[in-house]
């Protein structure tokens, strides 16, 4: 089911939660609400759940005007951070509770769990109570919950929030795998950047109760629209305040690139760190640091007074104290309005 928010805002006092939202969602797809806390995601997700009431603006859920239908009437499954399972209920039980309330038949109702406990893989766990199950298991429990009653939209909130660091990677790719094969239209709230990027077939990046930019994780990655969207998503971006002058990109006697039909003046700019490489016609810089992460070498240099970071093939020795002469692969150095903070250029 498509999903489309019209100018969606929720305001508390003068302050807004979420101002002026507009997106469309294609129907299988997930779409990754993400953002800093306080950015309004969660606010946004109870108002798809019909949780919380807009102060102004509409939902539509497949063409359908569904901003005044209460939550039972909208056809939505919502898994929660704490997952809030019925703690003195079995899985089954769990699992069965919202067709029992919907009048289900029984004999019926456990068979469409069982189905659901299939595909979440937690069939041998039907017996226990919650508090025997780990974390993860609790997770796809309550994810079976959601989908039982064969809801037309999928809402998870920071679904991943309480697992730890290997679960949560195993966890993500396991809701991946659930939602492709419902094909279920799915909002996932997240504050974590890689696990949005690894999941979503859209982002909505968030600031403020603003969205910021809404593509593919790529787009957004590659093509960020903003000086916030390039920070917030990858690697920490090294940003400096840089100058053309002469057709050159300047920054503390180095220059990082050339030939440029720019006209003269300061330069805002960003440079993932894993968009250097060495290469013997770039800038020289003297290693500060270096150390081997798995695959990359990152390193640190000195430049116009800042310390800027660097990530290398590993393959590439260097210590601390030698020079390297380095550059910025093509197309990935940002330019950005230092006022407006707008991305002006690719160079
Ligand atoms: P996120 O989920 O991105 O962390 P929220 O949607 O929970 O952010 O909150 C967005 C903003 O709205 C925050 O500044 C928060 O303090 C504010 N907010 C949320 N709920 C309320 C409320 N009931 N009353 C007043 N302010 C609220």
């Amino acid at each position: 089911m498509e999903i489309r928010l019209e100018r969606l805002t929720k305001r508390y006092g003068a302050a807004a939660a979420v101002e002026d939202l507009t997106l469309s969602l294609e129907d299988g797809k997930l779409l990754g609400l993400l953002g800093p806390s306080g950015c309004g995601k969660s606010t946004t997700l109870f108002m798809l759940a019909g949780l919380i009431e807009p102060t102004s603006g509409r939902i539509f859920f497949g063409g359908q005007d569904v901003t005044d239908l209460p939550p039972e009437k909208r056809g939505v499954g919502l898994v929660f951070q704490n997952y809030a399972l019925y703690p003195h209920m079995t899985v089954q039980e769990n699992i069965t509770f919202p067709l029992i309330n919907l009048k289900t038949p029984r004999k019926e109702a456990v068979k469409m769990a069982e189905a659901m406990a299939e595909l979440v893989n937690i069939r041998e766990l039907m017996k226990r109570k919650p508090g025997e199950l780990s974390g993860g298991q609790q997770q796809r429990v309550a994810i079976a919950r959601a989908l039982v009653k064969k809801p037309k939209l999928l809402l998870l909130d920071e679904p991943l929030s309480n697992l730890d660091a290997r679960l949560r990677i195993a966890t993500r790719e396991e809701i991946r795998r659930i939602q492709q094969e419902v094909g279920i239209t799915t909002v996932f709230v997240t504050h974590d950047q890689e696990e949005a990027m690894s999941v979503s077939d859209r982002l909505a990046l968030m600031d403020r109760g603003v969205l910021q930019q809404y593509g593919t994780p790529f787009e957004t990655y590659r093509q960020p629209k903003n000086l916030f969207v390039a920070k917030f998503l990858g690697t920490t971006m090294n940003v400096f305040n840089a100058e053309i002058a002469q057709g050159s990109l300047r920054y503390g006697g180095a220059v990082l690139r050339g030939g440029l039909g720019l006209p003269d003046g300061p330069a805002c700019v960003g440079i993932r760190p894993e968009t250097f490489r060495p290469d013997p016609e770039g800038f020289e810089v003297t290693v500060l640091t270096a150390a081997v992460v798995g695959r990359d070498r990152s390193i640190s240099f000195g430049l116009g007074g800042q310390r800027v970071r660097a990530l290398l093939d590993s393959d590439n020795i260097v210590s601390p104290g030698e020079t390297l002469r380095l550059s910025v692969r093509k197309g990935h150095i940002f330019l950005f309005d230092a006022v407006t903070q707008e991305l002006a250029a690719q160079l």
